[in-house]
């Protein structure tokens, strides 16, 4: 199996045992559950099947529900659509049932717009430049034609929109993710740290607090990305919005960025849409899509997301098991040597825990460990050797279940479950134990990271070479 994670979206297209059995079987180990669509019923049906599945396969397999946020789409437009050529002018307004204006549900944005402000529909089928505000109605000029379709999302690139990230919707949907635990939680389109806060509150009463990860999909999200990068557990390069908001050509760079920015803080980064896209109506992709993987991997991404492919798409199982096969193929030509040049020339760190991640990788390399174990309690530690990229396998022991889904989401990660521990001796028996039984063989060596005491996460302070 690939070291790059899976993440795959759930819809009508997947959400079935038997496809959901073999998806786990090509490499899936993060179910995305979007709720743009579907109702609470649907989600918590499919959730309950997923980890029923991934029970009986024994696989590890974390939820991941992705909120909506301020999702902008136009109103109803009369059936079949309406044809606009370029040069059209159209009146926007925030009132439904006239026929002679477009209804754009949304007064915050009529509001915030400013003659010059672009219009984007749908995926850029159509893209209206605001020439005028009259009262509460945009008149706007048609400056790419196309058709007009009802409920088509609204991208405004530059618009700043006074309102809240976390809509009403958002907050009856954490409700239901706090609920049913899901492991980790994405917040659409992002605007600041702040973002991140106001989530973070609104579980705060909760027993479990669910890591957040935050999409990447507003221009306003980049030039805020490192306090939005510190304030989540991780992000996503949403390159679908991003692609909108931003200038397409723009993106390579962008997810480059971003990546490099999750990796520096030990973060897990997903990239994310399109990856596969015609494997939606095709059982092979095309070549710039196979390409477009390999070259997230290489920039450094945590994990690769399927969408459509696997929500709606025909061939759900066949996009798995290409994007890991991608996966495991480049991964024969990671760059490790000019990961571990970078790591040794780091000087200084933030935390002692940080400072054993990067040192398990230089002691290991130079015992030739078989491999790198960090005990762990929020898998923080793994995810501090993670980000370095280490040729040897990295296993994460740990007695908590949701430690280890949430490391289903970490490049590199394999998470071995213990009885929990209480001593060092106890630790490294059980240590020992699930070693041997994943195949390590007496005499090799390999270096365990701890913290002691053990049941308290944050504080690790011990590295240790053991031979089996
Ligand atoms: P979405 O987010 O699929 O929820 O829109 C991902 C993206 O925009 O790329
Ligand atoms: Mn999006």
């Amino acid at each position: 199996m690939a070291r790059t994670k899976i993440v795959a979206t759930i819809g009508p297209g997947s959400a079935h045992p038997e496809t959901i059995r073999r998806m786990l079987a090509a490499g899936m180990t993060v179910a995305r559950i979007n709720f743009s669509h579907g109702d609470h019923a649907w989600h918590t049906q499919t959730v309950n099947m997923l980890r029923d599945v991934a029970r009986e396969e024994g696989k590890v397999l974390a939820i991941l529900g992705d909120l909506q946020g301020p999702k902008l789409r136009l109103g109803h437009v009369k059936a079949g659509g309406m044809m606009l050529s370029p040069g059209d002018e159209v009146v926007l307004t925030p009132h439904p049932g006239q026929p002679a204006m477009i209804h754009l549900p949304h007064p915050d944005l009529i509001a915030a717009a400013v003659p010059g402000s672009r219009l984007v529909i749908g995926d850029g089928e159509v893209e209206f430049t605001v020439a005028e505000k009259r009262d509460d109605t945009l008149r706007c000029l048609v400056t790419v034609g196309g058709l007009l379709e009802s409920r088509k999302g609204v991208n405004a690139p530059g618009v700043d929109l006074a309102i809240s990230s976390i809509t009403d919707k958002d907050r009856v949907d954490l409700e239901l993710i706090s609920e049913l635990d899901f492991d980790y939680v994405a917040l659409s389109f992002v605007r600041s740290g702040h973002d991140i806060q106001e989530l973070r509150e609104l579980m705060a009463h909760k027993p479990r607090q669910i890591p957040v990860i935050a999409k990447i999909e507003k221009s306003e999200a980049i030039h805020n990305l490192i306090a939005i990068r510190d304030a989540a557990d991780g992000l996503m390069v949403a390159r679908g919005d991003l692609g909108i908001e931003m200038p397409p050509q723009e993106l390579p760079l962008l997810q480059k960025h971003i990546i490099t920015v999750c990796n520096e803080a030990g973060k897990p980064v997903i990239t994310a849409t399109q990856m596969l896209q015609s494997m939606v109506d095709h059982p092979r992709p095309t070549r710039a899509e196979a390409s477009d993987v390999a070259n997230a991997i290489l920039d450094g991404t945590d994990a690769v997301m399927l969408s459509g492919e696997t929500a709606t798409g025909n061939y759900p199982i066949e996009s798995v098991l290409m994007m890991q096969q991608i996966a495991e193929i480049t991964e024969r030509a990671f760059p490790y040597d000019v990961w571990r040049d970078r790591r040794v020339k780091k000087m200084g760190h933030d935390s002692v825990t940080e400072a054993i991640g990067e040192a398990s990788c230089t002691i290991a390399e130079d015992i030739s460990a078989a491999a790198i174990v960090s005990t762990t309690q929020s898998g923080y530690t793994a995810q501090q050797i993670a980000r370095y990229r280490p040729r040897i396998p990295i296993l994460a022991v740990s007695p908590l279940p949701y430690t280890q889904r949430k490391l289903a989401l970490v490049w590199g990660v394999e998470t071995l479950l213990v009885s929990d521990f209480a001593d060092t001796d106890t630790m490294i028996d059980e240590t020992a134990r699930v070693l041997r039984e994943r195949g390590f063989e007496a005499g090799q060596r390999v270096v365990i990271t701890a913290g002691i005491p053990f049941r308290q996460s944050g504080l690790t302070n011990l590295l240790r070479v053991y031979t089996i």
